[in-house]
C-alpha cells in the first residue's frame, strides 16, 4: 500500500509550489529535502513578477524590498537603468523566503516533511516509485524531481541534458544605514566577467553582489568578485574572501526525453533556468506548479504523465531555449547588444512585459502590444538615465 499520493524530492522553490498545488488538489504529498530547515542557499534573492505570478504561496512573509527601476550595464559604462511604474523585482532572503514556504505547506494536515533525509536511489517498480533514503526506502505512485543542479532523478532517468554550468558566486555585505546603497536599484554589470556580468542586489541589511559567467572556466573568479565588490564602492573584509564559493546553475535544459513513468523534472534539476541572467525561481515555481497540477489530474484518472512535459514548453522551456539561444551572441557582443536595451523600441516591450509577469518569449512574441500598452499607460519615463 502507497503511504502518500505523491512524493516530492527537494524543498527548493519548485519542490514546495509543487507540493502546494499537489495539497490544494486534495493529494497527500511527502516532500523530503537532504538539509535541514531553515537551510543555507545562495541565491540573489531577486525574484521577477513572473515568479511571484507562478507561486501559489505567500511572498508576503519573506519579501523585502521591492523595486521599479533595474539597470543593465555595459561595465565601465554610464549606467542604463529602465524603469516602470509598476515593480519589476521584489527581493527576498532564500533560506528564509525557501523556509516560508515549507512552513505553509506544513499547515496542511495532508502533508508531511522529511528533511535532512537525502534520496540516494530511485527506480520505478509495479507502478510506484521506491525512493532509498538514508533513512530508509519511501513509496509513492508519483514523483515530483525538485532536487536541484546535480538531481539523482535526473541521473537516473535520463530526462534533460543541460546544455552548459553556468557559475555563480556571490558576497552578502552589509550595509549600513547611512549607506550610499539606500537609494541603489538592483543592477546588473555585463562585461564585469568573462561571459557574464557583475550584480548587486540590495536587501534591507545587506547587498548580494556577485558574479554570474557562462564561461566554463574562469580562473580567479574570487579575486575577479572582490575587485568587483571594491569597485561597486563596498568594502570586503579580506577573511570573508576565503568564504566566497562558487556555485553551479544548469542552463539549456530544454530538450527533454519523455519518462514512460509519472516522475515529473521541476527547476534547476531539468537545467531550465535563463542562461542570459541565471533567473531560475520563475522556472522552478512555474514548471513546480505544472508538475502539481498534472499529478492531481492523474491520481483522479483524468490525465496521462506525459501532459507535463507538453504543458512546460510554453511557459517554460521556449524560455530555456530561447535565452539559451540569445545568450551566445549577447556575451560575445555585449555593448552592442546591452546598447540595444537604450533604444525604447526594445526596453519599452521588455520592461512593460517583465512588469505584467510575461516570459522572454512572450515579450519577444508580442514585443508590439507591450510598445502599445507601454505607450498608453507610461508615456515618457522609460529609460532614464540616472
Ligand atoms: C549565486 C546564485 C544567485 C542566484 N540568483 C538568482 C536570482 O536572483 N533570481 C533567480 O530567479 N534565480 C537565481 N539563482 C538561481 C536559483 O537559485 C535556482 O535556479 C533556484 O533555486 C532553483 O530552484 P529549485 O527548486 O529547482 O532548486 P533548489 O532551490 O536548488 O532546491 C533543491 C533542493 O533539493 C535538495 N536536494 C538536492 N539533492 C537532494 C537529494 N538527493 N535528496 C533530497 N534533497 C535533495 C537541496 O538540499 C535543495 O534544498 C541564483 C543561483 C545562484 C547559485
Amino acid at each position: 500500500v502507497d503511504d502518500v499520493d505523491l512524493i516530492v524530492i527537494g524543498a527548493g522553490p519548485g519542490g514546495s509550489n509543487a507540493a502546494a498545488v499537489a495539497l490544494s488538489g486534495g493529494l497527500t504529498v511527502l516532500q523530503l529535502d537532504a538539509a535541514r530547515f531553515p537551510r543555507v542557499k545562495p541565491c540573489a534573492g531577486g525574484v521577477t513578477m513572473k515568479a511571484r505570478a507562478a507561486l501559489r504561496l505567500a511572498i508576503e512573509p519573506s519579501a523585502q524590498r521591492s523595486f521599479h527601476a533595474i539597470e543593465f550595464n555595459v561595465w565601465g559604462h554610464p549606467p542604463n537603468r529602465l524603469e516602470h511604474h509598476n515593480p519589476l523585482l521584489t527581493m527576498v532572503c532564500r533560506p528564509e523566503f525557501d523556509n516560508q514556504l515549507v512552513q505553509q505547506n506544513r499547515r496542511r494536515a495532508a502533508f508531511t516533511l522529511r528533511d535532512g533525509v537525502r534520496a540516494t536511489r530511485v527506480e520505478y517498480v509495479d507502478r510506484r516509485f521506491r525512493v532509498e533514503t538514508d533513512h530508509g526506502p519511501l513509496f509513492a505512485p508519483q514523483l515530483v524531481a525538485a532536487d536541484g543542479a546535480y538531481s539523482v532523478v535526473n541521473r537516473t532517468f535520463r530526462i534533460s541534458r543541460p546544455r552548459a554550468m553556468a557559475t555563480a558566486i556571490e558576497a552578502n555585505i552589509p550595509v549600513g544605514r547611512a549607506s550610499a546603497t539606500v537609494d541603489q536599484v538592483p543592477c546588473l554589470d555585463y562585461g564585469a566577467v568573462t561571459r557574464g556580468y557583475g550584480w548587486v542586489f540590495p536587501k534591507h541589511d545587506h547587498a548580494s553582489v556577485g558574479l554570474y559567467t557562462l564561461a566554463p572556466r574562469v580562473s580567479g573568479l574570487r579575486e575577479l568578485l572582490a575587485g568587483y565588490i571594491r569597485a561597486k564602492g563596498f568594502a570586503p573584509p579580506a577573511a570573508s574572501r576565503a568564504r566566497f564559493e562558487a556555485y553551479r546553475i544548469p542552463v539549456g535544459g530544454f530538450r527533454l526525453r519523455v519518462p514512460r513513468c509519472p516522475v515529473y523534472l521541476v527547476g534547476d534539476a531539468g537545467g531550465f533556468a535563463d542562461a542570459m541572467t541565471g533567473e531560475g525561481i520563475y522556472h522552478a515555481l512555474e514548471s513546480g506548479r505544472i508538475a502539481g497540477e498534472v499529478a492531481v489530474a492523474v491520481a483522479r484518472g483524468l490525465g496521462s504523465p506525459r501532459q507535463y512535459y507538453r504543458r512546460l514548453w510554453k511557459p517554460v522551456l521556449r524560455d530555456t531555449a530561447l535565452t539559451y539561444a540569445c545568450a551566445i551572441p549577447l556575451f560575445r557582443h555585449i555593448e552592442r547588444t546591452i546598447g540595444l536595451l537604450e533604444h525604447p523600441l526594445v526596453s519599452r516591450p521588455l520592461i512593460h512585459g517583465a512588469s505584467a509577469a510575461a516570459t522572454f518569449g512572450d515579450c519577444v512574441l508580442k514585443g508590439g502590444i507591450y510598445l502599445v500598452r507601454s505607450l498608453r499607460s507610461e508615456p515618457g519615463r522609460h529609460n532614464a538615465r540616472p
